[in-house]
């Protein structure tokens, strides 16, 4: 029975990307309005804010990759990195999502405090908010990660990551390195091939690459879904379908879609490339899908035209003039691009996040090895939740989708506070080994584990990825095992009651 149905909550929520903009919709549509969100930057966005390299895009389909509540009529099939910050900047108005926005500070510390059973929340620009609970909606690629390469500082002319794109840099006629060839190099090189520039790929693994011709929608049928929105419902329907059903069966061992994906990929290379030589350079020599697929119709066309070398010698160092490589060639250069990746897992790193009993989150993940109980709960960490954590099914899929689950989860968790039935909540250790077990016995069947170095990859080289179809991971979340769970109940003069 409801002891008590007035009890509403203060929240702050870490991050005003995608997810973090659905936790205060979602928030208020169960009622809590006492929401806070802390960004950094001074706008809505996150990664579609932050990425604004030529050719970035999504490469999940638009209609599926946007909210459940707000269909857009997408220009083309995957939507480009503009028309996704649009996109979440009409959703953060329409929805009164930036009302609820702190911009321009950056949480530096999560305090819990034991005896008063709440989190204090610091930031860079001196704020102290005291809550009940936290969410962190940090997303975990967001810290570019620059190459360990001798050199790199000494490089003559400008350098830079992807994600920090210097649109201020002419790049006409000028000979480009663009270092890695990972999902973004795949988007960035075609546009810088087909501009006309000498671009230069340094290649250290290839990467097996899903053909998807990006289409456009025809006006028509645009003016149509604008008119009735509903008329998407199929759209989305048949690319949800063909995701969940071939793309997250093939990569977790369905044999039928596992065979056609191979089918695909190799035949695609096999098709697009006709160079031998080059085909075998880009011919990886892991299994299909081992690191994040590469999901692209561009980067086969281009980098077989005139001006673009693929460079496969290791790099040796960076010098003034360019790149060296092991056998002893200098490839000169007058701009280098680094796409080479994020530090891998961040969440709420660097800041500070200490809970029950001074326990840090180092204590949990030190040595590089990431747990949690169903992906957003974290033993220690009481009232917490950590959105598409370790053991969400990133990957192939859309993270937006996974974040409405997670949501949901999240509200029906705080339920339990809302009702009175607890005032601290947070995962039984049992359970987040439980968890951690779970997620290790489906990984021999995925496609991660086929001898590759990735960015879903812990210290141990275990991938830290959800390894079971979308339908279990939903119903994963769709019901709280209160067993799970330790529940406290804070008495009225200070006490604490474990349930
Ligand atoms: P990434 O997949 O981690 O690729 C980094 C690349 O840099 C790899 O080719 C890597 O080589 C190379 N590299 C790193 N350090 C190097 C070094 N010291 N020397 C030489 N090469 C080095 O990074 P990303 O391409 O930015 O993509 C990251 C993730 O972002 C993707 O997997 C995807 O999930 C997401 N993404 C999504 C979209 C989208 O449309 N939805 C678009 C772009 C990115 P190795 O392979 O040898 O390590």
């Amino acid at each position: 029975m409801t002891q008590n149905p007035q009890r509403t909550p203060s929240v702050l929520v870490i991050g005003a990307g995608a997810t973090g903009m659905l936790a205060v919709i979602r928030l208020r549509e169960a009622g809590i309005t006492n929401v806070t969100v802390i960004e950094k930057a001074d706008r809505v966005g996150g990664t579609w804010r932050d990425n604004t390299y030529p050719g970035v895009a999504c490469d999940i389909p638009s209609h599926h990759y946007c909210y459940s509540f707000e269909p857009a009529p997408w220009k083309a099939q995957c939507a480009t990195g503009a028309e996704l910050k649009d996109y979440l900047e009409h959703v953060a108005k329409k929805y009164r999502v930036t009302e609820r926005v702190r911009f321009g500070r950056t949480v530096t510390s999560c305090l819990w405090d034991d005896a008063g059973g709440r989190w204090t929340v610091g930031t860079d620009k001196g704020d102290h908010f005291v809550v009940d609970f936290v969410i962190a909606a940090t997303g975990i690629l967001h810290h570019p990660k620059m190459p360990d390469i001798p050199g790199l500082d000494s490089f003559a002319g400008p350098a830079w990551h992807t994600a920090q794109w210097r649109h201020d840099v002419d790049l006409q006629g000028q000979r480009i390195g663009v270092i890695g060839t990972g999902s973004t190099s795949h988007q960035v090189v075609p546009e810088l091939v087909n501009a006309g520039h000498q671009v230069h790929v340094f290649q250290r693994t290839p990467q097996w690459v899903f053909p998807f011709p990006n289409l456009p929608f025809p006006e028509w049928l645009r003016r149509r879904w604008i008119a009735k929105p509903e008329r998407m419902r199929p759209w989305k329907t048949f690319y949800k379908a063909f995701i969940e059903q071939f793309f997250v069966k093939a990569t977790v061992g369905h044999p039928v879609q596992n065979a056609l994906l191979n089918a695909t990929v190799k035949g695609y290379l096999r098709l697009a490339v006709r160079n031998r030589e080059l085909r075998q350079k880009l011919t990886p020599d892991y299994g299909v899908g081992c690191k994040r697929m590469v999901v692209n119709f561009t980067f086969y066309p281009a980098i077989q035209k005139a001006n673009a070398h693929l460079e496969t010698d290791a790099i040796e160092r960076i010098e003034p003039e360019g790149v060296r490589l092991k056998t002893g060639r200098l490839v000169p250069l007058d701009a280098l691009v680094l796409s080479t990746g994020f530090h891998n897992f961040n969440y709420v790193r660097p800041m500070t996040l200490v809970g029950r009993n001074g326990h840090r989150l180092e204590d949990s993940w030190g040595h590089g090895r990431y747990t949690s109980a169903h992906a957003v709960l974290m033993a220690h960490f009481p009232n917490f939740f950590l959105m598409l954590g370790p053991g969400t099914p990133i990957g192939n899929n859309s993270v937006i989708g996974m974040a409405e689950e997670q949501l949901d989860y999240v509200v029906r968790l705080m339920g339990i506070w809302r009702r009175g039935e607890a005032d601290e909540i947070e995962p039984t250790p049992q359970a987040v080994s439980a968890f951690t077990s779970y997620i290790k016995a489906g990984l021999g069947n995925s496609v991660w584990t086929r001898g590759c170095q990735s960015w879903y990859l812990d210290a141990d080289g275990v991938p830290v990825v959800f390894p079971y179809p979308w339908q279990d991971f939903v119903r994963s979340m769709a019901k709280i095992n209160t067993n799970e769970l330790t529940m406290v109940r804070r008495q009225k003069r200070g006490g604490l009651h474990a349930l």
